[in-house]
C-alpha cells in the first residue's frame, strides 16, 4: 500500500494487499475481453489492475478525491479504463453505461465499502438489469445474509429480492489480515449471476416488491403487524387465511413462491 496515503473509514477504507485473494475473485468472475466491468471503489487499485488485464474495459467509481492521482499511478500501464470521481448512490448508471453498448456482457466487480452495501447493491439490481454478473467482496454476515433460506436468521427482504433475480453464492471466504487496515470483521466473495430467463411470473411486479419490503420493515414483528402499515388488517387477516397461513406468520418463513402467491392474491382482491 502507498505509505502516504491513510485509509478513511468514513468511506470504507480497508485496501486488499493478498495477491491470491485478487487472483481468486478473477477467477471466479470468469471475465474475458468481450466484458466490461463496473467497479465500485477502486481506491489504490489493487483490484482495479486485474480487472484491466482480463476485461475489455474497467468503468470504475471512486467517491475519495485523495485517491485519483494513485489510482492512475497504479494504472499507468493501462488504457482500457475510466474513473469517475464520484459517490456511486449519485449516479445514473442506466445513460452512463449506454456508451459502452459495444461489450456483450457487463459485470459489476467490487471489494465493497461495507457501510454501504445494501444500498450498492439495490441500486444496481433496480437501475442497472444489464448486469448479468456481480462478484463482490463483503462483509461475511452480510453475504450470510443474502444466500439464506427461509427461517434461517439471515433471511431478508434482499435475500429474496435476489432469489426472485437470481443464483447468489459465496464462493469464498477472506482473512481479515489480507486488508490493510484490517476490518474488524470477516469477510467474503459473493458471486450473484441474473437468470437468464423469467423465472417467476407475478402478476404485478411492483405490487410483490413493496409487499417484500413492507413484510421486513421490522425483523420481530409478525407479517399482519408489519403489513397493518401498508394495507388493512382485516384484508391482511382475510389474505393469510385464505391462503392457509398462520396468524402468527413472520416474514422469514416465506419464500419466494408464498410472497409470489400473496401478491397475485392482493392484485385479484383490491
Ligand atoms: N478496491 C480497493 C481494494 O480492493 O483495495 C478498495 C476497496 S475499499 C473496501 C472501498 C472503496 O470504496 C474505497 O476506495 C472507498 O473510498 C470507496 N468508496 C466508499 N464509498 C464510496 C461511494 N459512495 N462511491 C464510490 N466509492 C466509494
Amino acid at each position: 500500500m502507498n505509505n502516504n496515503i491513510k485509509a478513511k473509514k468514513k468511506f470504507g477504507q480497508n485496501f486488499l494487499h493478498d495477491n491470491k485473494v485478487l487472483e481468486n475473485i478473477i477467477e471466479v468472475s470468469e471475465l474475458d475481453k468481450d466484458t466490461l466491468v463496473i467497479e465500485v471503489g477502486p481506491g489504490l487499485g489493487a483490484l482495479t489492475k486485474y480487472l484491466c488485464k482480463y476485461a475489455g474495459h474497467v468503468v470504475c467509481y471512486e467517491i475519495d478525491n485523495d485517491l485519483i492521482n494513485p489510482l492512475k499511478v497504479t494504472l499507468s500501464e493501462f488504457n482500457n479504463y475510466e474513473i469517475i470521481n464520484e459517490d456511486i448512490l449519485n449516479i445514473d448508471l442506466k445513460s452512463e453505461i449506454k456508451r459502452y453498448n459495444k461489450y456483450n456482457k457487463i459485470y459489476f466487480i467490487s471489494n465493497l465499502p461495507y457501510y454501504i452495501t445494501t444500498p450498492i447493491i439495490t441500486k444496481i439490481l433496480n437501475e442497472a438489469p444489464f448486469v448479468t454478473r456481480y462478484v463482490m467482496m463483503m462483509q461475511k454476515e452480510v453475504g450470510l445474509r443474502l444466500t439464506g433460506e427461509p427461517k434461517s436468521k439471515d433471511y431478508g427482504a434482499i435475500t429474496i429480492m435476489l432469489k426472485y433475480k437470481g443464483n447468489a453464492r459465496i464462493m469464498f471466504d477472506v482473512d481479515r489480515k489480507s486488508f490493510t487496515p484490517a476490518p474488524n470483521v470477516d469477510s467474503c466473495v459473493v458471486r450473484f449471476d441474473l437468470y437468464d430467463y423469467k423465472k417467476y411470473n407475478p402478476l404485478d411486479e411492483e405490487l410483490l416488491f413493496k409487499l417484500i419490503r413492507a413484510s421486513f420493515i421490522q425483523r420481530r414483528k409478525t407479517l399482519v403487524n408489519n403489513l397493518s402499515t401498508v394495507y388493512n388488517k382485516d384484508f391482511i387477516n382475510k389474505m393469510l387465511t385464505d391462503n392457509s397461513f398462520n396468524l402468527n406468520v413472520r416474514a422469514e418463513e416465506l419464500s419466494i413462491q408464498d410472497f409470489i402467491k400473496l401478491a397475485d392474491y392482493i392484485y385479484n382482491n383490491k
